[in-house]
C-alpha cells in the first residue's frame, strides 16, 4: 500500500487548483510531475557543481563528470544494464530514431523491420524515413479484437525474417502489456535485433534488460518523474563495437582528420556534442524516489485505479472500453457518438487532467474506428477520489450530449 497523501506532498504542482478545485492530474501517459527531490538535484547541479563534463582539466570539471557518470551508474543498475550500456539521449523518440537509423544502415536492401499495429508514432515513422533511406521494407504484427498480440501471429511474421523486431512493452492507448521477454526470444531464435520500446514500462514496472534479453530498449525521463529533454537508450555491449554512430560531433570522437574519423569508446561514441547532465542528474534522483516507493507498489497501486476506473465508468450508457480489462493503469475509453474532445472539456470543467486525440497511434485509431478517444493514466500519486470525480465528471458528459 501507498501511503499517496505522503507522496503527494513532494509534488508541488499537485498543490494546485483549477477553477477552486483540487487539481486530478490524470494524464501521466503522456508527462508526469515533478517531485521536489527531482528539482533540487538539479537546482544544486547548476548551482554548485556547473562545468562541461569529460574536457576541462580543472576540479570542477572533474566533479560535474563524477556526477554525470553517477547518474548513468545509477540509471543502469535501475534497469540491471552495464553502466557502458547506457546512452544518455534526449527522449525515447530520439533513442527510437537511433535504433532504426544504425540498424537500417547496416541492414541488407530489401529486408524488412518488424514493428506492431500497436506502436506509437515514434516507433513507426523513424523506420519509414530510414527504410526508403535504405531501400528496406516494414511490416507489422497485427493485433487482435481483444487489443493485444497474440503469438502465432508474431512467429508468422518472424518466419520472413525481418532484420529485427521493435514493438512496445506497454501500449499507451491500449494499456496492453506485451511480454517483452518472450517476445525477444521470438526475435533471437529467428535471427532479428530486439528493440522494446519502454516508455510506457520502465516508468510503472520492474524492467530488467538481462531478463527481458533485449539488443535495445528505449525509455524517457519526463514520463517517470525526472525532467523533459532527457532519455535513455539501452545498447547491449557487444552491439555497440560493431554498430555505427548515429550523430557526428565532439565527444564522440577519438581522432578526427580532414579525410576521415575514429570513434570514441562506447557509450560516448553514441553521445556527440554537450549532453543535458542536469537532466541525467534529474533523471537519477528520479529513479531513487521510485526506487524508495517500490516498482511493484507503484505498479500494483496503478492497477487498482485502473480498475476501479473501469468499475466507475462501466455503467455509463455508452460507454466503450478499448484494450485489455487486464492491463497497465491505463485506460482509454469513447462515450456513445460524443466527440473525445468534448469528453474531455467536462473532465477539466471539474479540474481533471485527462487526454483526448490519437495519442500519437494515428493507425492504430483507424484499426479501432475512432478518430480519437479519451485516456486516464494514472501514477504513485493519484487517487480513488479522482477516480471518481472523473467518473461524476463523464456522468455529467453523457446526460448533456449523450
Ligand atoms: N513510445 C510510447 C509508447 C509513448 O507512449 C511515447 C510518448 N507518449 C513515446 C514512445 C515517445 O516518448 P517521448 O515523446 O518522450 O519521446
Amino acid at each position: 500500500m501507498l501511503d499517496v497523501e505522503k507522496i503527494r506532498a513532494d509534488f508541488p504542482l499537485l498543490k494546485r487548483k483549477m477553477n477552486g478545485k483540487r487539481l486530478a492530474y490524470l494524464d501521466n501517459a503522456a508527462t508526469t510531475q515533478k517531485p521536489v527531490q527531482v528539482l533540487e538535484a538539479m537546482d544544486d547541479y547548476y548551482r554548485n557543481f556547473n562545468a562541461n563534463v569529460n574536457r576541462g582539466a580543472y576540479r570542477l570539471g572533474g566533479e560535474s563528470t563524477e556526477k554525470y557518470e553517477a547518474a548513468r551508474r545509477n540509471i543502469a543498475s535501475f534497469i540491471n544494464a552495464k553502466p557502458e550500456e547506457i546512452i544518455f539521449t534526449k527522449n525515447a523518440t530520439e533513442s527510437l530514431n537511433a535504433v532504426a537509423a544504425i540498424t537500417c544502415e547496416t541492414a541488407q536492401r530489401g529486408s524488412t523491420a518488424l514493428l506492431t499495429q500497436m506502436e506509437h508514432h515514434s516507433n513507426i515513422v523513424p523506420w519509414q524515413l530510414q527504410a526508403k533511406k535504405n531501400g528496406l521494407k516494414v511490416r507489422y504484427v497485427k493485433i487482435r479484437s481483444y487489443g493485444a498480440l497474440c503469438n502465432e501471429d508474431v512467429e508468422e511474421e518472424l518466419e520472413r525474417c525481418p532484420f529485427i523486431f521493435s514493438f512496445t512493452h506497454v501500449s499507451n492507448v491500449l494499456g496492453a502489456v506485451n511480454d517483452a521477454a518472450k517476445l525477444c526470444r521470438m526475435a533471437k531464435k529467428a535471427g532479428a535485433y530486439s528493440c522494446v520500446d519502454a516508455a510506457q514500462s520502465v516508468p510503472h514496472m520492474d524492467v530488467d534488460v538481462k531478463k527481458i534479453g533485449c539488443d535495445f530498449l528505449a525509455f524517457s525521463s519526463h514520463k517517470m518523474l525526472g525532467p523533459n529533454g532527457v532519455g535513455a537508450l539501452y545498447m547491449r555491449k557487444e552491439l555497440q563495437e560493431t554498430l555505427p554512430p548515429f550523430l557526428g560531433g565532439g565527444d564522440m570522437i577519438k581522432s578526427v582528420s580532414f579525410e576521415e574519423s575514429t570513434w570514441n569508446a562506447p557509450p560516448y561514441k553514441y553521445e556527440a556534442g554537450t549532453p543535458n547532465v542536469a537532466g541525467a542528474i534529474g533523471l537519477s534522483a528520479a529513479v531513487d524516489y521510485l526506487k524508495k516507493v517500490g516498482l511493484k507498489n507503484i505498479e500494483e497501486h496503478e492497477k487498482k485505479l485502473a480498475k476501479h476506473c473501469r468499475k466507475e465508468l462501466s455503467p455509463i450508457k455508452g460507454i466503450r472500453f478499448h484494450g485489455p480489462r487486464e492491463g497497465a493503469g491505463i485506460v482509454s475509453f469513447n462515450i456513445g457518438k460524443i466527440h473525445a474532445h468534448d469528453v474531455g472539456q467536462f473532465a477539466d470543467d471539474e479540474a481533471v487532467a485527462i487526454r483526448t486525440g490519437h495519442h500519437c497511434a494515428q493507425p492504430l485509431m483507424k484499426l479501432l474506428g475512432e478518430p480519437a478517444t479519451a485516456r486516464a493514466s494514472f501514477y504513485l500519486y493519484n487517487t480513488e477520489d479522482e477516480v471518481e470525480r472523473l467518473a461524476g465528471s463523464m456522468r455529467k458528459c453523457q446526460k448533456a450530449l449523450g
